[in-house]
């Protein structure tokens, strides 16, 4: 498994690469724009280029963005039109980055039906493909208490989409462990993956987020911790980044980092030393 980092585009957007290749990342996730804000950025092609030339120097692949915290594919009226249009134009920049893609929740359903939440998710991601010529759209499985906490709600989505060629999916282990999977040990991580397999397909899988939860198993709240220092603890990760269908994925980290700065390099190199082999992270 190849290890990255949610890292800042603070500065140009091509300086997220040289933050990425500080933190010892080989592969990266950013934000297009401020993730608490509607406003679009439109960045210069030069300054897109330049970021895939730098992606491309630091061996970082791949680049994905994530949507804004705004967005939200299940919802109505106004700011359902904002979040397709959101991730239409997330998509347009990444790929012109020479990105894999954008991360997306699904969203909250408030009073709507689950089933006819999840149509909606379909439709804005149905919308925001045909608005953009590459890029996946990955789902992210969330903790429990918005839409995609289940491989059910997730396959709903996909299937209603009829398979498209540009969805996949994201998970997140905070999330899972949230959402009640019991990532500690090698038989849960085995377990996790059997459950995935049949309802979704690896396939599909295209990223992972390797955050450790403060929340316990099952809680329903995501609450992202340090590898090692949450509720899943050091032989979880082991057995999930060494995990033989998981290897040839990226997993970054949205850990709050050992002095509470953001995802850093004791995280990564945590991860590293678990991937290696190596006894103590
Ligand atoms: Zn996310
Ligand atoms: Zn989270």
């Amino acid at each position: 498994m190849r290890f990255g980092a949610h890292v800042s585009i603070r500065g140009h957007i091509y300086e997220a690469a040289d933050r990425a290749a500080r933190l010892g990342c080989e592969c990266l996730q950013i934000f297009v724009g401020s993730p608490r804000t509607w406003r679009e950025v439109h960045y210069l092609p030069d300054d897109l280029a330049e970021l895939r030339r730098r992606c491309r120097a630091f061996g970082l692949r791949p680049l994905v963005a994530h949507a804004a915290y705004l967005v939200n594919l299940s919802s109505e009226g106004e700011v359902f039109e904002r979040s397709v249009r959101h991730l239409a134009h997330a998509l347009r920049t990444v790929e012109q980055a020479g990105g894999l893609g954008v991360v997306a929740h699904l969203g909250s359903r408030h009073d709507l039906p689950v089933s006819r939440a999840l149509k909606r998710v379909a439709g804005a991601v149905r919308r925001a493909l045909a608005d953009s010529d590459g890029g996946w759209v990955l789902l992210e499985g969330s903790a429990g208490r918005t839409l995609g906490a289940t491989f059910e709600e997730l396959r709903a989505v996909l299937d209603a989409l009829h398979g498209h060629p540009r969805v996949g999916v994201c998970l997140d282990t905070a999330h899972l462990f949230a959402a009640g999977w019991d990532l500690r040990t090698r038989e849960g991580v085995e377990a996790t993956l059997a459950a995935f397999r049949d309802q979704v397909g690896l396939g599909r899988l295209k990223l992972l987020h390797l955050n450790d939860s403060r929340a316990d198993l099952g809680s329903g709240l995501d609450r992202h911790e340090n590898i090692g220092e949450g509720r899943i603890g050091l032989e979880g990760f082991r057995a999930w980044v060494n995990h033989p269908e998981l290897r040839h994925l990226c997993g970054v980290i949205e850990t709050p980092g050992f002095d509470r700065a953001g995802p850093d390099r004791a995280n990564l190199r945590r991860l590293k030393r678990l991937r290696d082999g190596r006894q103590e992270p």
